[in-house]
């Protein structure tokens, strides 16, 4: 029987996640260690097809992780911060806020790389990564 990996390119893709990740542990145990970094490149690209096979599961066959986006996405998710969005679409207005303390914890200039904005300016709430304004306002 074929690895889960080589089934990449059938018709048909396979649905099971505990055999994806289960295959992901096998080649790293059959090179004898536990980081990709490690492994030689012919099991380097199986274990991107297992990734892929996974990840196409979360996002979809076409979609496009941008590792950053995710991780500040899930950080969020995680620790419930921050409180509230600025209207360049940064996290201010309190502690680990992405705008420079000025007056006040996030009042200041936003401090994300590229962005251009001198102070914040409240645009909405978010809770737990959702706008949770919406739940209090109907327009
Ligand atoms: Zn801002
Ligand atoms: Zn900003």
């Amino acid at each position: 029987m074929a690895n889960i990996e080589e089934t990449i390119f059938d018709e048909g893709l396979p649905v099971n996640s505990i055999a994806m990740a289960k295959r992901l542990i096998e080649i790293l145990k059959a090179n004898k260690t536990n980081g990709y970094s490690a492994l030689p490149d012919k099991d380097k690209a199986r274990y991107k097809m297992c990734l892929w096979l996974i990840n196409q599961q979360v996002y979809g066959q076409t979609g496009i992780i941008h590792l950053y986006n995710e991780w500040e996405e899930l950080r969020i998710l995680w620790k419930g911060r921050p409180k509230s969005i600025c209207t360049c679409g940064h996290t201010g207005d309190g502690p680990n806020s992405q705008h420079a303390d000025r007056y006040g914890l996030g009042h200041g200039a936003c401090k994300v790389e590229g962005c251009n904005c001198k102070q914040f300016t409240w645009d909405k709430f978010i809770e737990k990564g959702k706008d949770v304004l919406s739940h209090y306002h109907s327009e």
